[in-house]
């Protein structure tokens, strides 16, 4: 189950909040006293509750805004047990101060926001000692294997223990928590409005995650990456589990550049069964995987990690993603390839340029590289035995195809352009790997001069669509997929 917090300032806020989302499908709210700006009207916040109520005041050391008393704080405590909320939140150092009384469930709580202490399971044998209904333990995650030590925890327990860890590292453990036995995890009302580091909205949780469906048998994948918290790749891979009724979830896995060894050891506990791989693990993670394929070789990068006969196995899946956005372009009647014999002038010489450079060779197109740091051009065009050019001559290539593959024009710098418009030329093939905007200045003014068009966007759905098939071994939804895309897109620009 979910908890929703919801932290507001005003009574009518949190009565109006909470029925807006009990018509959602929240089962469960968590009232947060100390945010509200006057003396909590308990039985007002109580009054034809459409779901059960935990009733929350923290103190400003364990992450609240308390600014009252103790005195205050526990004689309002009381008042909600009194007043018959369902459960009520104690931290441990104050569990034993607050009777127990009537049908009220005492949820007997510890926060950490510096870490998560070696000595979990000493803290948890202290709590049980304090007359709880249930524990909460909740901590900062500094590392990936913080969120493992915690599940552990909530797995062994024979007391009901919500157990996970906070902040961008822990958010896996908010979501697989349920899985390990935890009563509920907790989210926020809306993106806006997170209350604790890390926390996933009540949307994000019920409906990207299908949180309440997650279950042992559930198989997880996820995207290893350093950030992760804005990847698409979540909303691709889980809106076709979805589609699908494919029992997996797909989650994000925050791991930074010098964690990624221990984070894999740590995550074979969860039984993970599939990575997709992001900066800036794709050449590390090559060191972590048994065998790789050709493509993952020759690149030195991979994307992808599978379970093969109980080994993991890297893939990259850019270099057929590239070909296939190139070649869905061609027209209907036009039985040529459009990329064998054609010169194509491909701009940068960095992670992406090398699985697009590899893809444009192997289609035997006539392949020129461009780059700013000319040296990074001759190496790769050494490697991929093709042509190089010094970065200033760019415009006076006539490609039949051009491939941006520099992050010039991506996000926030989406009024950069690696090419000057003015030597586009009608009809030229115009390929922007960008995806973050999927409108490229680059694409804009290449559609202005009459070329085609093929957007990083749609590379992007490939790529994920290929691993999609590794770890499923079936064909994924690709209209459901773009469909999803575009209207989270869609929502995100308003
Ligand atoms: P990378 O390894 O860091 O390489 C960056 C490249 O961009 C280098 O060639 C660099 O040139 C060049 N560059 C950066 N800023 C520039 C500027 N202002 N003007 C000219 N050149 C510039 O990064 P990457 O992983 O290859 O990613 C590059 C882009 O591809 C990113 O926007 C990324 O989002 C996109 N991408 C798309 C997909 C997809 O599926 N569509 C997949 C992966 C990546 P120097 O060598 O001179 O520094």
């Amino acid at each position: 189950m979910i908890c929703v917090s919801i932290g507001r300032m005003r009574h009518k806020m949190v009565r109006a909040e909470h029925r807006h989302l009990a018509e959602q499908g929240a089962q469960l709210v968590e009232i947060r006293l100390d945010w509200l700006g006057s003396r909590a009207g308990i039985t007002r916040l109580l009054r034809n509750r459409p779901t059960p109520v935990i009733m929350t005041c923290r103190r400003a050391e364990d992450g609240g805004r308390w600014t009252g008393t103790e005195d205050q704080r526990q004689t309002l405590l009381r008042e909600a047990i009194v007043c018959g909320a369902d459960y009520v939140d104690l931290e441990q150092d104050v569990a034993r101060s607050v009777p127990r009384f009537g049908d009220t469930k005492r949820i007997v709580s510890y926060h950490n926001f510096d870490e998560t202490p070696e000595n979990l399971a000493g803290i948890h044998a202290d709590m049980l000692e304090k007359d709880p209904d249930l524990i909460k333990i909740v901590t900062l995650a500094r590392a990936p294997a913080d969120n493992v030590r915690m599940l552990q925890l909530v797995s062994s327990s024979k007391m009901p223990t919500i157990g996970f860890c906070m902040g961008g590292f822990g958010v896996v453990s908010r979501l697989l928590c349920g899985r390990y036995g935890s009563p509920f995890t907790y989210a926020s009302s809306s993106s806006r409005r997170e209350i604790a580091p890390g926390q996933l909205s009540f949307d994000e949780m019920s409906k990207l995650y299908r949180y309440d469906s997650i279950n042992r048998e559930t198989d997880v994948y996820g995207v290893l990456g350093d950030p992760v918290a804005h990847s698409l790749s979540p909303l691709i891979h889980n809106a076709a589990f979805q589609q699908q009724n494919v029992n997996a979830v797909y989650v994000p896995l925050q791991v930074a550049a010098d964690q990624l060894p221990a984070a894999l050891d740590a995550f074979d506990w969860l039984r993970i069964c599939g990575y997709s791989v992001t900066i800036p693990h794709k050449q590390a993670v090559l060191d972590k995987a048994d065998t790789r394929d050709d493509v993952a070789a020759r690149i030195g990068a991979a994307n992808t990690l599978t379970i093969q006969d109980t080994r993991w196995h890297a893939t990259n899946t850019d270099c057929d993603a590239a070909l296939e956005s190139i070649r869905a372009v061609r027209d209907t009647d036009d039985s040529e390839d459009p990329i064998a014999g054609r010169r194509v002038l491909m701009l940068g010489a960095g992670g992406v340029a090398r699985a697009v450079g590899l893809a444009i060779t192997r289609a035997q197109g006539q392949l020129t590289i461009a780059n700013r740091t000319a040296g990074r051009a001759e190496q790769l065009a050494r490697e991929l035995a093709c042509a190089h050019i010094a970065w200033d001559d760019r415009a006076s290539a006539d490609p039949e195809i051009l491939i941006n593959c520099t992050s010039a024009g991506m996000q926030p710098n989406v009024n950069e352009t690696p090419f000057d418009a003015e030597s586009l030329r009608t009809g030229t093939l115009v390929f922007d790997t960008v995806y973050t905007p999927e409108n490229t200045l680059l694409l804009e003014q290449a559609r202005a001069r009459g070329c085609r068009t093929v957007s990083g966007m749609d590379m992007f759905v490939r790529q994920a669509a290929r691993q999609y098939e590794l770890f499923v071994g079936h064909t994924a939804p690709m209209d459901h997929i773009r469909e999803t895309l575009h209207q989270h897109l869609s929502v995100a620009k308003r």
